[in-house]
């Protein structure tokens, strides 16, 4: 699973807060690098391939996460011609008229989610082009993990209410967290696999962890709860994938055998969030292979290498190979020169007091509003908000709608924020006009004043009284 982490924040719904979970899982679809022939957009054999996936789903569900899926029920459909219903017992045509009758949503580009019967369920439309999945099957049981487990309305995990834009990291993106990150996936990786050293490895993988934990403890805070989400949520979804696949799917040495050639160290160049899955997600095997009990632990809240390094005595010394500390260094340094054009100006621009601020609400409350997320989301020093480069966007409010290019969106207590230059906008009594290079539009605005002096212009009449 390899993967450039595409971020589509809950954009129409509005973002999770504390008191609000969102109604979408906490990741889009994780993009992945090759087509697998299960993809087709034509030619598929339905009954075939359902026939194929209730086998699977037979295989997985009642073996993950202690059966924690085992109801779950999958609707294959075009969306026009075709329908399946597959649980784990069976599959059966249904048409696409019990499908628009049942209180399901219908997947647009991607899944839906919701319920049939009670049963907790997900729909995929399989004709959909998935040019970056590797898996629908894993897709589906990754995602259905987070709605159906982690968002369990009988028991919603902590980690779920940890709101996901103060998952971030810190900008200018920093070498030595990447390193760290990276060396501990890989002993945790060979602890896993190579079971006559796991002991050394495992000691090596404490050993990044406490460096990374010693040093950079903020980033830690800020992040483990995604540890948590996507690192169970990538076991579930490549433990569900290896199940269906190996031909006894209790068998640990027949999983460790499957995942020696399937997993392989971080190759460097991705987003950084990206680490949070592959970390958990080998941590989770390897407990399963070391038979501790761990799920209600990680449902709590710790993270799946918390929990396999726990009691685990470090090992001293250890030094990352220069040419890995190379890759990363040139990782990091691409990543910094993509982002840089889109948030270098916003940041300059919120760290001078004089600069306004336009506040735009969550809850946008307009049509056609999306953003399209290419970075990390990062926090800066000297400025309160984190904030992550948007390539374009459409932000419609009753008060007006504004359009952006190439910047930085900053995520504020009560709603987005951009930074605005002094060219970048005109104000006449409650109009305020945009037209600098990455925003353009007008809107109706309220002007009030932060602590600190600093104009906000806030979009009007959508902010609620506190
Ligand atoms: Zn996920």
């Amino acid at each position: 699973m390899k993967a450039a982490l595409a971020l589509f924040i809950a954009v129409v719904t509005g973002l999770p807060t504390a008191n609000a979970a969102p109604a979408q899982p906490p990741d889009a679809p994780r993009t992945e690098t090759h087509i697998t022939s299960e993809v087709l957009q034509s030619d598929i054999d339905w009954d075939a391939l359902a026939i194929q996936w209730q086998r699977d789903a037979a295989k997985a569900w009642p073996r993950l996460w202690d059966g924690a899926l085992s109801p779950l029920v999958v609707i294959l459909t075009d969306q026009s011609n075709n329908a399946r219903l597959i649980t784990k017992e069976e599959t059966h045509a249904i048409s696409v008229r019990d499908l628009i009758e049942h209180p399901l949503p219908l997947p647009g580009d991607g899944l839906s989610y919701g319920h049939w019967d009670a049963n907790p369920a997900v729909v995929i439309d399989p004709t959909v082009p998935r040019p970056d999945i590797d898996s629908l099957f894993d897709l589906v049981v990754h995602e259905a993990f987070h709605m159906h487990v982690q968002f369990n309305p009988n028991y919603r995990w902590p980690a779920v209410m940890k709101p996901r834009l103060e998952v971030s990291f810190k900008y200018p993106m920093q070498v030595d967290p990447r390193l760290y990150r990276r060396m501990l996936h890989s002993s945790l990786l060979d602890a896993y696999v190579d079971v006559g050293n796991r002991p050394e490895h495992l000691a090596a993988a404490a050993w990044w962890q406490n460096v990374w934990a010693t040093n950079f403890p903020e980033e830690l805070a800020r992040t483990n709860s995604r540890d948590v989400l996507e690192g169970t949520a990538m076991y579930a979804g490549i433990l569900g994938e290896a199940m269906s696949k190996i031909d006894n799917p209790d068998s640990l040495q027949e999983r460790r055998a499957y995942f020696a050639n399937s997993l392989k160290p971080l190759a460097g160049c991705r987003q950084t969030g990206d680490e949070h899955y592959d970390i958990g997600g080998v941590a989770g095997l390897l407990l399963d292979d070391m038979r501790v009990d761990w799920m209600k632990r990680a449902e709590a809240g710790e993270t799946p290498v918390e929990i396999v390094l726990d009691g685990i005595a470090s090992s001293s010394g250890e030094q990352a190979p220069e040419h890995i500390r190379g890759t990363i260094a040139a990782c990091v340094e691409k990543l910094a020169s993509e982002a840089a054009p889109l948030v270098n100006k916003s940041l300059a621009n919120m760290r001078d007091p004089l600069s306004p601020i336009l506040e735009l609400p969550y809850g946008l409350g307009g049509a056609g509003n999306h953003f399209k997320v290419v970075t990390d989301t990062y926090r800066a020093d000297g400025i309160a908000y984190s904030f992550f480069g948007i390539r374009d966007g459409v932000f419609a409010t009753r008060a007006g709608t504004v359009a952006a290019t190439q910047t930085a969106l900053f995520s504020g207590a009560d709603g987005f924020l951009f930074s605005l230059g002094p060219a970048d906008f005109d104000v006449v009594g409650r109009q305020l006009t945009l037209h600098g290079a990455s925003l353009s539009g007008s809107l109706i605005v309220d002007t009030v004043h932060d602590s600190d002096g600093r104009v906000r212009y806030r979009a009007a009449g959508t902010h609620q009284a506190r």
